[in-house]
């Protein structure tokens, strides 16, 4: 028999195509009537269209989110907000736009409507990191949770097929560390295997054609299914080292998630022989880290740190602050251990 305890984080979810349509209901739902609007970069097309669906809901924008929820930018948004007497946020854009959103909540305890346009899950945890003098610090708090997501499929047609593979191996990251996490549970494991297979199934697709809608929703529903693995229990080695090199070596998120995954999987998978055969079933390959890396190689996503900007002259500091403080993870961390695997995704060795 199984012992397990479950969590579950409240949200309310819109899934499908042109859900952005329902948006204004959704944030009268929630009892607004003058919205501050997070939005702008390379996402022009999907914030005209939620400005129209706002109409008079619309009270200010800011379109200024940066990567890692930086104070500072907090602050600036916060202040536009203050002035224009808003009741709710709703933000569209990738995990920065909503990082943005959940730190202005956190800040006045005002409901959210987010509509992701990338795979990082972000929109479903209580979660966020902020970065003030340089120093990423994580915090978990229920006003930090999203109370609506709209997930409008339309929206990620048009991320470059880079950032989908990228984003992708995000979300895959966030499935496979819960199926080996301490708070394992079988609800999250059938998440998570879905999430998996639906990855694996998408992105080859996408590659060919990244229009394709039906491989676009595949992909969208496991960033959800992940991002509610992510939320719901702990992570592993995976995620400490992806927040190390990301916070003190500024290397990009998604990329690094990329590179880091296959010698995560491989460093843990003598620990954990029965869920890695789960995650090679799920993927539909022969073994689970050499058929991430082949996956990845044959997307074209990135396969070293050496090719992020990582300097070799780091990876020993890296190795220190991954293994400094300890936390739950299948196979015991050495800074040894930790030193090659990463030495691994320098080089961008294949696992065996
Ligand atoms: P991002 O939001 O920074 O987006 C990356 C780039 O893609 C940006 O230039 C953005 O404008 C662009 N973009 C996004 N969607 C697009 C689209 N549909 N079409 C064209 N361009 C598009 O990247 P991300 O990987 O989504 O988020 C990374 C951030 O999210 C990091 O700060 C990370 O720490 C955070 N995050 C937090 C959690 C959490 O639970 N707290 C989970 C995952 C990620």
């Amino acid at each position: 028999m199984r012992t397990f305890v479950y969590t579950s984080h409240p949200s309310r979810v819109v899934f499908g195509a042109g859900t952005v349509g329902r948006l204004g209901e959704e944030v009268e739902r929630l009892g607004c009537s003058r919205v501050l609007l997070l939005a702008g970069g390379p996402l022009a097309g999907a914030s005209a269209r939620v400005r129209q669906a706002l109409g008079g809901l619309l009270a200010a924008e800011f379109d200024g989110a940066a990567m890692h929820t930086p104070v500072e930018v907090t602050e600036q948004a916060l202040d536009l907000l203050r002035k224009s007497s808003v009741d709710g946020i709703v933000a569209v854009g990738g995990g920065s736009t909503t990082g943005l959103s959940k730190a202005l909540a956190l800040r006045t305890g005002l409901p959210q409507v987010i509509l992701p346009t990338t795979y990082a899950g972000s929109e479903v945890t209580p979660v966020l990191g902020e970065t003030r003098d340089g120093r990423k610090v994580t915090r978990s708090s229920p006003e930090i949770l999203p109370e609506t997501v709209v997930y409008d499929v339309d929206f990620t047609l048009t991320l470059p097929l880079s950032l989908t593979v990228t984003s992708g191996v995000n979300a895959l990251a966030h499935a496979v560390e819960a199926l080996y996490s301490a708070d394992a549970n079988p609800v999250t494991d059938r998440q998570a295997l879905d999430a998996i297979s639906r990855i694996a199934r998408a992105l080859p697709r996408l590659a060919a054609d990244p229009a394709d809608l039906e491989a676009r929703a595949d992909l969208l529903r496991a960033a959800w299914l992940a991002g509610t693995c992510l939320a719901t229990v702990g992570m592993g080695l995976h995620h400490k080292l992806c927040h190390t090199l990301g916070g003190s070596f500024d290397l990009p998120h998604a990329e690094t998630h990329t590179v880091v995954l296959p010698h995560a999987i491989a460093y843990n998978a003598p620990a954990v022989p029965g869920v890695m055969r789960r995650i090679a079933d799920a993927l539909g390959v022969p073994d689970a880290p050499g058929g991430v890396y082949d996956l990845i190689a044959s997307l074209g996503g990135p396969t070293s740190l050496r090719d992020l900007g990582m300097p070799q002259s780091g990876l020993a500091r890296a190795a220190e602050l991954a293994t400094s403080t300890p936390y739950p993870n299948p196979r015991e961390l050495t800074t040894e251990g930790i030193a090659e695997l990463l030495a691994d995704a320098w080089h961008g060795r294949r696992p065996e």
